[in-house]
């Protein structure tokens, strides 16, 4: 079973998204890069180079559905006639292409982000979702853990590994212990565990990174000796980019929990101090880096918390 790894810009910060075809029966592909001329051209011409068409692909698997991985899902789809589309069940805010912005605003505001701020981070996010078109409820079908993608001479098996989002998958060939994991795991970056309502109770938000680490721990017992991510190389160590992350969620926490005062303070007030000079596009994402160090601190018992004027205060134990 050949896997090509496809490189496809983006027009976000991040760079540039790797996708994965599976040359072999049913032709599959694993994300499909963001919904932008650039990136639809950039994978016509990595297909052909491998001696494929859109119009061959069988099968489209989202490792989530962010747009930069997703955005072009519905295009290949149509092209490909109605090749499947599948997504793990829990990849609910961003599956039909759009944020729950009732359930994020909700959680923004508990997280003590002022409602003006709250306005500018949906504006932004609404210029972002024109890099995906959305999918209708019954246009895909779902990612199960534990079961496997066949294919003509082996098989992938699917792994739920929430933590960037709740429904992100990763792929594990067990014949060489090659892992395809999607934003699960990046070579030069600690990846976000972005704030998230619980799949299931979304009045709740997800802990995103406790499930983080438990999915981290285990892409580790299969002892990979390849790990493709979603961005940058793949790699080939990941015993040392393993203890490399825990590190660095181990240094975060200590530096949230300092920033404390004895007063208390929100997520927002932590995110500020933190990254005193982000700019717009990343603002969100540093308050679900304050939110996930936070709440994982909160649940090993080192800080408290509760709850003042609808926003929670996290306060030193
Ligand atoms: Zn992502
Ligand atoms: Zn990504």
């Amino acid at each position: 079973m050949r896997i090509v790894p496809i490189s496809l810009p983006t027009p976000f910060y991040i760079g540039p998204v790797n996708v994965y075809l599976i040359a072999e029966d049913p032709i599959t592909l694993i994300d499909t890069g963001p919904k932008t001329r650039e990136a639809n051209e950039a994978l016509r011409e990595a297909l052909r180079k491998a001696r494929f068409r859109v119009s061959d692909i069988r099968r489209i698997v989202l490792t989530h559905a962010h747009e930069d991985h997703c955005g072009l899902a519905r295009s290949v789809r149509d092209e490909a006639k109605d090749a499947d589309v599948l997504v793990h069940a829990w990849e609910t805010g961003h599956r039909v292409g759009r944020l729950e912005y009732e359930e994020h605003r909700a959680l923004l505001v508990r997280a003590g982000v002022p409602r003006e701020e709250v306005e500018r981070m949906r504006k932004m996010y609404e210029g972002v979702r024109q890099y995906a078109d959305s999918f209708e409820a019954d246009e895909y079908g779902e990612l199960h853990d534990e079961e496997e993608l066949e294919f003509a001479t082996g098989s992938l098996r699917i792994l739920h590994t929430p933590g960037h989002t709740p429904g992100s998958c990763s792929f594990v060939r067990e014949a060489d212990r090659t892992i395809i994991a999607g934003d699960c795991v990046l070579k030069r970056i600690t990846p976000n565990p972005v704030l998230s309502p619980d799949p299931i109770d979304p009045n709740k938000r997800f802990a995103s990174l406790a499930e983080y680490l438990v999915s981290l721990a285990r892409l580790r017992t299969f002892a990979p000796t390849l790990v493709h991510g979603g961005h940058g190389d793949p790699v080939e160590d990941f015993e040392e980019l393993f203890n490399r992350y825990f590190r660095a969620i181990q240094d975060r926490q200590a530096q949230v929990v300092r920033l404390l005062p004895k007063a208390g303070a929100t997520a927002w007030d932590v995110a500020r101090q933190m990254f005193p000079d982000v700019d717009d596009v990343h603002r969100f994402l540093s308050v679900s880096e304050a939110v996930a160090h936070l709440d994982l601190a909160h649940s090993e018992g080192k800080i408290g918390l509760e709850m003042a004027d609808g926003r929670e205060v996290y306060r030193p134990q």
